[in-house]
């Protein structure tokens, strides 16, 4: 007979349950994954490596184009075999569907593959043990030969109350990196995007929360703290005297918190830069010289289309006014190519603004039809293979920016938070101020605190170093 009780009651009897997560998309996924690990911890649930050693699967997904969410289907149809020869040895695989994907689709995932067990929304994830009993409850049942109506269990809810109050404390710092979520959900409504529908409405968390949050994970060890949002530079946190903090006052604060070194915020929009946040660069040396800001397309008529509310002149204004208080900043941007009436001259015009501005790093796109958006209806779709020409043009010369910006640093001694051992022996990978990962030989010893390395040559992703061993260490 297969074993239907609880977590909890398998810890208590010193067994302990196996879940293996797998996160696609945005470091807001890898975020909530951590924090879906910290709510099944309690309940008696380890990390496993490899679905294949775990009792629950959970897919945290991603909707943002279609190639993300297509991917999931193969991946559930995969573990539908594993449930199916666990069954027959008389186990069980407790399959959910968690993020973008299964707040957009809901029953349809159910429909399409009937082996899942649980489709929790990116707002509901804080009640995945009810969610759990209700999924172990029904499969009792099933196993018993009682007919249920429906199968899985749904939690698709844009709650009243804040998952945020729900969680417990996170336990995520990585080799001395954490990231923390100050803000979610949008309000922009741009034409080609599914994130105001399937994050919901924009959301900034209370100040004290994020304040106790990043003191949590400094006293965890944390020295890289990066503050993530869907628009975390709209952030407009609520303090306990009633007034309201922007992400430049909160990034003040942030920086007094002992042990926080190095401060990051992703992912922002132009229209939210605002001169304290752009003041904010130049003045706290803890938030580190780097910035993602997408543009999506240097033609003001696509820009319009796309419904993102500000030109060319804007952005171009803002690398101004951003390099004049922070010289060295490292730019990073996204780009869509072929959005539906995107011409020549208008991916003429995005070439031109990657020319005046060079960025150092930056991620692009076809354009992708996403069902519900207005872009979805849009006359003019341009051809997959124009979109795969403009996209590849766009590609080479945004590499060939990276590349110079990773040797225009080759020489330069500069502070690496090392993160992991490399793939050769001996080994270590870490990254700079600027986010260039950087390979070195060093002690693992050395992974989760931050060394000097000499940058000796730069690649087109990534920098080759030696670390600095002052006269001191070498004697020890
Ligand atoms: N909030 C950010 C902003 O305003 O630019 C972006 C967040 S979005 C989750 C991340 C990136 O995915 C976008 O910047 C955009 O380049 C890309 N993206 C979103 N929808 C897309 C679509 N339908 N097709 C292709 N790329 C898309
Ligand atoms: Fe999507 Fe960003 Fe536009 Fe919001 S601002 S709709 S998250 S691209």
């Amino acid at each position: 007979m297969t074993d239907v009780r609880t977590g909890e009651q398998r810890q208590g009897q010193g067994q302990r349950k196996r879940v293996f997560i797998r996160t696609y998309g945005c470091q807001m996924n890898v975020y909530d994954s951590d924090r879906m690990a910290d709510v099944l911890r309690p309940l008696g649930y380890a990390l496993a490596d490899a679905p294949e050693q775990a009792d629950l699967v959970v897919l945290n997904t991603c909707h943002i184009r279609e190639r993300a969410s297509e991917k999931v289907y193969s991946e559930l149809g995969r573990l539908r075999d594993t449930k199916f020869e666990r069954r027959a040895q008389g186990r069980d695989l407790t399959i959910a569907v968690a993020g973008c994907v299964a707040q957009a689709e809901g029953q349809e995932i159910v429909r399409r593959q009937p082996a899942v067990d649980i489709v929790v929304g990116p707002q509901a994830y804080h009640r995945l043990p009810e969610l759990l009993a209700e999924a172990e409850r029904k499969s009792a049942f099933r196993r018993a030969g009682k007919r249920l109506p429906g199968a899985g269990v749904l939690d698709t809810d844009f709650p009243a109350e804040s998952k945020f109050d729900h969680l417990p404390a996170p336990a995520g710092v990585h080799a001395g990196q954490a990231f923390l979520s100050i803000q979610e959900g949008c309000d922009k409504f741009c034409t080609f995007c599914v994130v105001p529908y399937t994050r919901g409405a924009e959301y900034s968390r209370p100040v004290a929360a994020v304040l106790a949050e990043a003191r949590h994970l400094a006293a965890a060890g944390a020295i890289e703290i990066t503050l993530l949002g869907q628009n975390v530079n709209a952030y407009h946190g609520e303090a306990a005297d009633g007034s309201t903090w922007s992400l430049a006052r909160l990034i003040r604060a942030l920086a007094e918190i002992e042990g926080v070194a190095r401060l990051r915020y992703t992912t922002s929009h132009p229209r939210d830069m605002d001169d304290a946040l752009i003041a904010v660069h130049g003045e706290v040396p803890q938030l580190m010289p780097y910035l993602h800001l997408p543009v999506q397309s240097g033609s003001d008529r696509i820009l319009e289309a796309m419904n993102r509310r500000h030109g060319r002149d804007l952005f171009l204004r803002l690398v101004d006014r951003l390099r004049a208080v922070r010289p060295d900043l490292a730019l990073s941007s996204d780009f869509i190519v072929g959005f539906p009436g995107e011409s020549d001259a208008d991916f003429d015009d995005t070439m031109r603004l990657i020319d005046e501005v060079g960025f150092a790093s930056a991620f692009s796109f076809k354009y992708s039809r996403r069902p519900g958006t207005p872009g979805w209806a849009m006359p003019d779709q341009v051809p997959e293979s124009v979109e795969a020409a403009r996209l590849a043009a766009l590609q080479a010369l945004l590499g060939r920016q990276a590349r110079d910006f990773n040797a225009s640093k080759v020489g330069a001694t500069v502070p690496v938070l090392f993160a992991e051992t490399g793939r050769k022996p001996g080994q270590i990978i870490g990254k700079t101020p600027w986010l260039q990962s950087v390979h070195a030989e060093g002690n693992a010893r050395l992974i989760g605190s931050i060394a000097a390395v000499r940058l000796t040559a730069g690649h087109a992703n990534s920098l080759a170093g030696e670390i600095v061993v002052r006269p001191w260490e070498a004697a020890a």
